[in-house]
């Protein structure tokens, strides 16, 4: 097992990494504890005093390891949520008093937690455009101490110059941080472009089935070592009961991720064709502004794509409510198809200016394709299109 482990596939590793030790009599998935603490054994160290607060029982490790190890990261850390997993990695990498290069299209709580709670920490930050280099420098500060981004960015599913970042951060000594939720590292693996920690909402396509909130953040051991120790005071640790589900979850990720590749490119070409769609957002359609640099970096293009109607506000709100199979609702990743209207939803605290100069207009519809037969999604998309 051990010599063979190099050449497994992510496939194999999603169902098998992390999972109990093989011996007689032992379980083949790793039980929940429901016990806050375990008894103290040798009376060392801190950190083994065996707690839930402190990410350290088997729940926690368990899935942290298996997704460390598909990340191809040293160690990794569960958290109660995505944003569980942000906040102290950002308060990590800044220190005291330090200063945050960020992507300017953030997701909508990341962006929120930059502009309005970083101030309050002493903490300070610079919008760029985290596509194109010219400007990243200017950016730069003598306490510029990090610098995060996104994998694709939500609702337009821009891809920033991803390895240009990394090389960046490398060369100025920041921590490089990016939020690789809607790639996955089925898609993408963000380690071996040379970022720092990598970053997930498991709510979404990691665990892939609507129906838990869980984060992770993985890197180097001594890293993930001080954001864990950030976490137990945030108070930020994930439940057992969502870790069991979780590691359950994370191991069809690559099925669930191929299928998702698969029937979104063919949503995405058919969206292009249909008359009443004015554009489509998709990095796997030729159309797209960076299809180019998405071919380069990505093994797939994803489930999530936007599209925008020649409609208002009322008219797109009426295209959703006459969707049958596909359901309307905020989130993503999951193994039904989702729709939403951003301009209504994430995107609703921005004035109608700022949305227009974002490129998010009232018609803008966005899709978490899932792992129904794409003939099916669209016959939903085309009937209730019929009626626009
Ligand atoms: C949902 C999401 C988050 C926040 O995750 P939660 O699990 O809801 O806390 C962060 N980043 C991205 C890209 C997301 O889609």
């Amino acid at each position: 097992m051990k010599a063979a482990e190099q050449v497994l596939s992510l496939a194999t590793r999603a169902v098998h990494s992390g999972e109990p030790e093989r011996r007689p009599g032992a379980p083949i998935t790793t039980p929940v504890y429901h016990s806050s603490m375990f008894l103290t054994g040798e009376l060392g160290r801190y950190d083994d005093i065996h707690y839930i607060r402190s990410s350290n029982m088997p729940s926690h490790t368990a899935v942290a390891r298996k997704l460390a190890d598909l990340e191809g990261a040293e160690a990794g850390l569960v958290t109660a949520s995505g944003m569980a997993a942000i906040v102290p990695s950002l308060l990590v990498a800044l220190g005291r008093g330090g200063h945050l290069i960020a992507q300017s299209t953030l997701y909508g709580g990341t962006h929120s937690f930059v502009t309005h709670d970083l101030p309050d920490f002493g903490l300070s930050s610079t919008f760029i455009d985290a596509t194109n280099p010219a400007g990243w420098e200017s950016a730069l500060r003598k306490e510029t101490k990090a610098v995060y981004v996104e994998a694709l960015t939500n609702p337009r599913l821009e891809v920033a110059d991803l390895p240009g970042i990394a090389r960046f951060a490398k060369a100025h000594g920041l921590v490089s941080i990016i939020d690789s939720t809607f790639a996955t590292p089925v898609n993408l693996r963000p380690i071996e472009l040379g970022f720092d920690l990598v970053i997930h909402s498991a709510t979404k396509y990691l665990n892939g089935h609507s129906d838990l909130v869980a984060g992770c953040v993985v890197g180097r051991s001594a890293l993930i070592e001080q954001v864990r120790h950030k976490l137990i005071h945030l108070g930020g640790n994930a439940d057992p009961n969502a870790c069991f589900l979780l590691q359950r979850g994370v191991k069809t990720l690559a099925l669930r991720m191929a299928a998702q590749n698969e029937g979104a490119l063919q949503v995405a070409r058919w969206l292009e064709r249909h008359p009443k769609v004015a554009k489509v957002h998709y990095p796997g359609l030729p159309s797209h502004p960076q299809h180019e640099r998405a071919k380069g970096l990505f093994q797939g293009f994803g489930g999530m794509m936007s599209f925008e109607l020649e409609a208002d506000a009322s008219q797109a709100d009426a295209f959703l409510r006459r969707l049958r199979l596909v359901v309307h609702t905020v989130s993503l990743g999951g193994v039904e198809t989702l729709a939403t209207r951003p301009a209504a939803t994430s995107h609703a605290s921005l004035s109608a200016e700022e949305r227009a100069k974002a490129g998010i207009p009232d018609g803008l519809i966005r899709l978490s394709v899932g792992i129904e037969a794409p003939a099916d999604v669209i016959a939903d998309l085309e009937q209730a299109l019929a009626g626009a």
